[in-house]
């Protein structure tokens, strides 16, 4: 099983609370949006899905 998360930069508000969450340090702060950029190293906790107020990220599994 793969996790991947994808922020929806649209919906993102750039509260850190992702970033802050994140067992794995997945995100990172780009330009005032959250940016997954290490998305391989996701397990799957769906922390941050919970911690985000703005509905923006989505984690897919394959
Ligand atoms: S928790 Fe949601 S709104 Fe906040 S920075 Fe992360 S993706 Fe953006
Ligand atoms: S599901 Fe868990 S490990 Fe994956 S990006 Fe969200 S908080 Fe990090």
């Amino acid at each position: 099983m793969a996790f991947t998360p994808i922020v929806d930069k649209e919906k993102c508000v750039g509260c850190e609370e992702c970033v802050d969450v994140c067992p794995a340090e997945v995100f990172e702060m780009v330009d005032g949006k959250s940016d997954p950029v290490n998305a391989e190293e996701c397990m799957g906790c769906e922390s941050c899905v919970e911690v985000c107020e703005a509905d923006a990220i989505i984690i897919e599994e394959d």
